[in-house]
C-alpha cells in the first residue's frame, strides 16, 4: 500500500476557472462579485441572516471579539481542548479566558460545569464544535440569557452541521468558520463570520472593512465615506472567493463522500467499542454528523504512541490532537482553575484517523484491518 496521508484538499475543477473569471473581471480585491456568490449561498443554504466572509476562523474570531466589546479583564468561557485562536482572539483584547472542561462523551465543552465559572466579569461563551458535532446549544443559550452573555460559536470545523435542525454557527449571536485546507469546505485559507444577532450587522461590515462605512456608501446609502470605528483588513480578495465558490457549490457532494468513509470506518471498528478497547466518537440524539473527522480514543497516551508508530509503520498517517491549552507553554503559569480532566483524557487518547475525498473504500479498509491487528496482537 501506498503512503497514505492525513488528509488531502480536495479541487472540484472549477477552482481555477472561476479564478480566471474574477482575474478577467478586472476587480480582485475583496467584496466583490465571488464574495456575494459565497455569502448569499451561506445564508440560503444555512439560513444565516447575514454573513461575512473573512481571510480566516482566527479572523473571523477576531472580529467577534471586537463585536461583543471584550475589554481588558473582561471574562470569556471557552473549553481547554480546542485549537489556540479560540483562545488567542480574546487574549489579545486583554480579556481574561476561564478554562471550562471537556465533557465525558465527545471533546465538546461540559455545559453542566459553565454555570459555576460564570462571574460578574464574564462577557462570553465560546462553544467549540469539535469533529463538527454540535454542543449542548439549548444549555449553553439558556445560560446566556440568565446572565446576559454573548455567545460565539467556533465553528471551525463545523459546516453543513446541525443542532435540532439548526446550522451550527447559526445559532449564538456570532458563528465562526474556517476554509483552511483541512476542513470539509476549503480556500486554502479563509474563514465566514455568520451575524445571527442583528444587533452586530450594521458594525460587523464596518469592522471588517478598515473601520470605514465604504460597504454601505457602495450602496448608496451613506453619500460619503470614512473613518468611523475600529476594525482591520478582515476581507479574503475575489481570488480566494473565486476558488471557495467553486466548493461551495460541490458541498452536498464532498459531504457525501465523507460521510461514506465515515461510516464504513465507523462499521469497520465498531466491535473493537463493543470489545472495550478503543471508544468511537459519540454523537447525541440533537446533532449531526458532518464528517468533518474520524477519531478514535485509546486506552492512554502509551498505547495511543504505541498505534502511532504501528500505523507509521505500515505506511498510514494519524494524528493526535490539541495539547489542553490550559497547559501550553504560553498559558500554564497563568492558569490556576481546577483540573481538567476530560480535557487532558482527550489530549492523551484521541487518535485521527486520514478521512479526505479521495480517500478509497479500500484504503479505509487496510487503515482499519490494521488497527484490528494492533488490537489483536
Ligand atoms: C481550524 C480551526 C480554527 C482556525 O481556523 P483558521 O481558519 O485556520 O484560522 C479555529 N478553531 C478551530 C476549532 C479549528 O478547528
Amino acid at each position: 500500500m501506498n503512503k497514505i496521508p492525513f488528509n488531502k484538499p480536495f479541487l472540484t475543477g472549477n477552482e481555477l476557472k472561476y479564478i480566471k473569471d474574477a482575474v478577467e473581471s478586472g476587480k480582485i480585491s475583496g467584496n466583490g462579485k465571488f464574495t456575494k456568490l459565497c455569502q448569499e449561498f451561506f445564508e440560503k443554504e444555512f439560513s444565516s441572516c447575514k454573513s461575512l466572509l473573512t481571510t480566516s476562523c482566527t479572523d473571523a474570531l477576531e472580529m467577534s471579539a471586537i463585536l461583543a466589546n471584550i475589554k481588558e479583564d473582561d471574562e470569556v468561557i471557552i473549553p481547554s481542548f480546542t485549537f489556540v485562536s479560540t483562545a488567542l482572539s480574546f487574549i489579545r483584547e486583554r480579556a481574561n479566558v476561564i478554562f471550562a472542561d471537556s465533557n465525558k462523551h465527545n471533546p465538546n465543552i461540559d455545559a453542566d460545569s459553565i454555570e459555576q465559572l460564570i462571574t460578574p466579569k464574564t462577557k462570553a461563551i465560546v462553544p467549540v464544535h469539535y469533529a463538527g458535532i454540535a454542543c449542548d446549544m439549548d444549555k449553553i443559550m439558556a445560560l446566556a440569557k440568565k446572565y446576559n452573555l454573548i455567545v460565539i460559536e467556533d465553528a471551525a470545523q463545523a459546516i453543513d452541521s446541525y443542532y435540532n435542525g439548526k446550522a451550527l454557527g447559526t445559532i449564538g449571536d456570532l458563528g465562526c468558520f474556517s476554509f483552511h485546507e483541512t476542513k470539509n469546505i476549503i480556500a486554502g485559507e479563509g474563514g465566514l463570520l455568520s451575524i445571527n444577532n442583528k444587533d452586530f450587522s450594521k458594525r460587523a461590515e464596518i469592522i471588517w472593512e478598515k473601520g470605514t462605512n465604504r460597504s454601505e456608501f457602495f450602496r448608496g446609502e451613506v453619500n460619503k465615506y470614512g473613518w468611523v470605528d475600529t476594525g482591520s483588513s478582515f476581507l479574503p480578495s475575489e481570488i480566494i472567493a473565486a476558488f471557495l465558490y467553486s466548493q461551495f457549490e460541490n458541498l452536498s457532494t464532498i459531504q457525501q463522500k465523507r460521510k461514506k468513509l465515515w461510516h464504513l470506518y465507523h462499521e469497520n471498528l465498531i466491535n473493537l467499542e463493543e470489545e472495550g478497547f478503543i471508544r468511537l466518537p459519540h454523537i447525541p440524539d440533537y446533532a449531526t454528523n458532518n464528517a468533518h473527522m474520524f477519531y478514535i480514543l485509546c486506552k492512554d497516551l502509551e498505547e495511543r504512541s504505541r498505534l502511532i508508530l504501528y500505523l507509521s509503520e505500515k505506511n498510514i498517517l494519524s494524528v493526535f490532537h490539541y495539547l489542553s491549552l490550559h497547559k501550553s507553554e504560553f498559558y500554564s503559569t497563568t492558569y490556576s482553575g481546577k483540573d481538567l480532566k476530560y480535557s487532558d483524557y482527550y489530549t492523551d487518547s484521541l487518535l485521527r484517523l486520514p478521512l479526505f475525498y479521495d480517500l478509497t473504500d479500500s484504503e479505509v479498509n487496510y487503515i482499519s484491518e490494521n488497527i484490528q491487528k494492533f488490537y489483536s496482537k
